[in-house]
């Protein structure tokens, strides 16, 4: 059913659009080259990895693609199992299966919500190949012991690091720790093309045959580089590059990071002072960031102390004007997952934390009054006595 569009209802997000969007936009119109890989691209591509501080970005239509890429670059197939957290987006898992590989879904560590390293071991089989992290809310994973478990089983990591640009874990960036990154720039994203994405290569030895899947197997790149006089059908590949279009917009909103990293960060600082007293008189926990992490201000949430108190939490917001949301169902328990991938032990934390989060609404262009509004929305929750008596 579709909601009718109310002006006073506060959305979940909102894109942050500045002037110069339309200006590139403009631009690659009336240049005439509206495909991919023209100097739109160039320059969002040099801006990725000046933010990202990976080796080289190379820009994909959307995150999904990335993970693809990363797939086919792994060699990944039939009989290959990957470990991947069972609380995240669809695209971790549906990238891992969809050459035949098997995702074997593990726990999160309480605290980040991020890929637990102690389930992450006990998941590990002889056909373990990869492990592909996600860093929760762009909050760090324990990469210290991920990268220790990965060396001691000789897997290859890739992090899902879509939530994460510009966010650190013991000031090293996230995206920079696997042999592979993706990132998302999606339209809910702190920085979007409506979709959009990008594969960090931090592993030169993938580099190359990265280009060549990325231009439906050709050896394309190497010849607009003046490296070889004709392209050829070189090896397996798809179109995973974005048009100069998407290019512009997301270039524009690069150039806008700071900015926007500044009034999401300024946000989400408010919600965490002003409902800290809420949050203990009803037994709420605020979302939590270890001080090893920097987070990028994707998220804000909270964790009811029920799956009722999460229901009547969203109904109260939803009947007041403003947009709450829970977020990922597990992955472990949905019908691809039981169909393509493989459970060793329950996702116990998972299935707890999916079915008590609440996300609020967090855009950089929320004025001061949306931010006090949810605040007071938020905080009228009492808890209730059907609330005390579920789990
Ligand atoms: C948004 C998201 C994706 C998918 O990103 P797209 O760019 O829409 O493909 C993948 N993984 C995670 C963790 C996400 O949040």
């Amino acid at each position: 059913m579709l909601e009718r569009v109310r002006p006073d209802v506060i959305p979940f997000t909102r894109p942050y659009i500045t002037t110069r969007e339309h200006q590139y936009l403009d631009e690659v119109l009336a240049s005439g080259h509206l495909q991919g890989d023209g100097p739109m691209t160039a320059e969002a591509t040099r801006l990725v990895e000046q933010i990202s501080g990976a080796a080289r970005a190379l820009l994909t239509p959307s995150c999904t693609h990335a993970l693809e890429m990363a797939t086919l670059l792994l060699e990944l197939g039939a009989g290959d199992e990957v470990v991947v957290p069972s609380f995240t987006f669809s695209s971790t898992a549906a990238a891992v299966a969809l050459p035949g590989a098997v995702p074997v879904f593990a726990d999160i560590d309480p605290d980040t919500l991020s890929l637990d390293p102690d389930s992450l071991e006990t998941c590990i089989t002889p056909r373990t190949r990869a492990i592909y992290v996600v860093h929760y809310g762009g909050v760090g994973a324990d990469m210290k012991r991920i990268l220790d478990i990965a060396a001691r089983h000789d897997l290859r990591i890739v992090e899902d690091n879509a939530h994460g640009l510009g966010a650190r874990w013991y000031g090293r960036a996230l995206g920079t720790f696997g042999a592979l990154a993706t990132q998302s720039f999606h339209g809910t994203k702190n920085v979007q093309c409506g979709e959009g994405g990008a594969l960090l290569v931090n592993d030169p030895a993938y580099l190359e045959r990265a280009e060549i899947i990325r231009e439906k197997g050709t050896d394309r790149s190497r010849f607009l580089r003046g490296q070889v006089d004709k392209y050829t059908w070189t090896d397996i590949g798809s179109s995973y590059l974005p048009s100069e279009l998407q290019a512009a917009v997301l270039r524009s909103q690069l150039e806008s990071f700071d900015e926007i990293q500044r009034l999401r960060h300024r946000i989400w600082n408010s919600y965490a002072e002003s409902l800290a007293v809420w949050a203990d008189s009803t037994g709420t926990r605020q979302m939590h960031v270890p001080a090893a992490a920097e987070h990028p201000a994707h998220v804000y949430y909270v964790l009811m102390s029920t799956h009722q108190a999460q229901r009547e939490l969203l109904e109260l917001m939803r009947a007041r004007g403003v947009t709450g949301t829970f977020h990922y169902i597990p992955l472990d328990s949905s019908p691809a997952g039981r169909r393509f991938g493989r459970t060793p032990y329950p996702c116990m934390v998972t299935q707890d934390i999916a079915y008590r989060l609440v996300r609020l609404p967090l855009y950089a262009g929320m004025t001061d009054a949306d931010v006090d509004r949810v605040v007071d929305v938020v905080s009228s929750y009492r808890v209730s006595p059907a609330s005390l008596v579920s789990r």
